[in-house]
């Protein structure tokens, strides 16, 4: 490249400012076109490109496997691996042939992790795919799970719900033993899966003298950051269970037995540089009308809970999908915000894991590393819907009705479920569909 009075002035750039160009300011599109320049720019443009690897759906992935040279996996920092199902000719191939090509691609990708000697994150995420369920059997994820090299200090899993194209016998595998072995290692570990146990965080030994086995939590001196998903909203103020879809909703008991184990971890020196143990479940609506389904946000730490009401919606910009509008509490803004359920999640989570512009999902700490811009999740502030909408809330024409907040965001105990009822002033009651002073 020459400038236009002649002189080869780029080239002269230090090899330092030239990597930062093109880290920084580079388009993947440019990055690519760089590597076609010279030898210098090649190594340069592809260092840059396999910093951060995001494969965010099956054909990337088939493509990355296919074409991606091996000698360079040495050089990956952050991988990204979101196969959601997505073709870009327009053509869809059938689910089971995608789904076998999905497990070779797996696989290979899983032999591979072992040559990743200078990964810090790993991101596998399956879920936000409306239109296919993509299955990453849990014996396969073991197998990734038990490769990943001890360089990696982050890591996510979110696998939305069980894929119903799961053949029998995948069912059901616990991935604990694989999980347990990693937490060592960890300082930010994000869980969201449809079945997890205490055990992924240490074991039960039984002991002769005692009926109920004891919980020894595992070492975890690395551990700052993690949060676990235990259910998630669905459509209609349905909730999704860890325990079960074939359950209808949480089960508390299941919650307070996961919870009470994750205490161990709150013992003196067992982790600590511990800041944030939180884990999340769901409510469903009590009552149709006067009640929120509400996300339970359980901060171990802290030995308290709160309550974030919400409710589905279904309309734009979330058509084709689930919407959620949720009520923040009042020091996180206290807002109603209007949502997919990803972003609900992420709201919910503080904002522990987020995407990158470029795919790369990481955490928090690890995006301001690496200076990663983030992109934001859809999420619309009451103002900006109504000025999309024509609709309103029965809650918000019920607040302005008797000018008082008539639901927010509640602290309880650790273990306890607040549901999310509306508070109905007294002196009013309800007639029909309307809120009226009673005469
Ligand atoms: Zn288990």
């Amino acid at each position: 490249m020459h400038s236009s009075n002649g002189s080869d002035w780029i080239s002269q750039l230090s090899t330092e400012l030239l990597l930062q160009i093109f880290e920084y300011d580079l388009t993947t599109a440019t990055l690519v076109g760089c590597v076609l320049c010279c030898k210098r720019w090649k190594e340069l443009a592809i260092s840059v490109l396999y910093k951060h690897v995001t494969l965010t759906s099956t054909e990337k992935l088939s493509s990355w496997i296919a074409a991606a040279p091996p000698s360079l996996d040495s050089t990956i920092k952050t991988l990204t691996v979101c196969p959601i199902y997505v073709t870009t000719d327009g053509v869809f191939q059938s689910p089971t042939t995608t789904r076998n090509q999905l497990r070779l691609d797996l696989d290979q990708l899983s032999a591979r992790l072992r040559c990743m000697v200078t990964l810090r994150s790993l991101s596998i995420s399956a879920s936000g795919n409306r239109f296919y369920e993509i299955c990453i059997p849990d014996l396969l994820m073991a197998k990734i799970l038990q490769n990943i090299p001890e360089t990696c200090s982050s890591l996510e899993l979110d696998v939305k719900h069980r894929p119903l194209d799961a053949s029998p016998g995948e069912q059901n595998t616990h991935l604990c033993v694989s999980i347990r072995r990693l937490v060592p290692q960890l300082q930010t570990l994000r869980l969201a899966l449809p079945c997890i146990c205490p055990e992924s965080f240490g074991t039960f030994l039984s002991q002769s003298s005692k009926i109920t086995p004891e919980f020894t939590p595992v070492q975890a001196p690395k551990l700052q950051d993690c949060i676990i998903r235990l259910a998630s909203a669905r459509g209609g103020g349905r909730i999704w269970t860890f325990d079960g879809s074939r359950c209808p909703d949480v089960s508390l008991s299941s919650v307070k037995a996961f919870v009470e184990c994750l205490l161990a971890l709150t013992a003196p020196g067992q982790a600590p540089l511990l800041q944030k143990l939180w884990v999340y479940d769901a409510l469903p609506a009590g009552d149709p009308i006067l009640s929120y389904a509400a996300y339970v946000r359980r901060d171990i730490l802290a030995n308290k809970s709160r309550t974030l009401p919400f409710t589905n919606i279904f309309t734009r910009p979330y058509r084709g999908g689930d919407g959620l509008l949720i009520r923040m509490p009042a020091e996180e803004g206290g807002q109603d915000l209007f949502t997919t359920p990803q972003g609900a999640a992420e709201l919910v989570e503080g904002h522990g894991w987020t995407t990158a512009t470029n795919g790369a999902r990481l955490p928090a700490t690890l995006m301001a590393k690496y200076r990663l811009p983030r992109r934001h999740c859809i999420t619309q502030t009451k103002a900006e819907w109504a000025a999309d909408n024509q609709i309103s809330m029965i809650l918000w024409e019920y607040e302005k009705v008797t000018g008082t907040r008539l639901l927010d965001a509640e602290t309880g105990g650790l273990l306890e479920d607040r549901p999310a009822n509306f508070r109905i002033p007294e002196g009013w009651e309800l007639n029909g569909l309307d809120l009226e002073r009673v005469s």
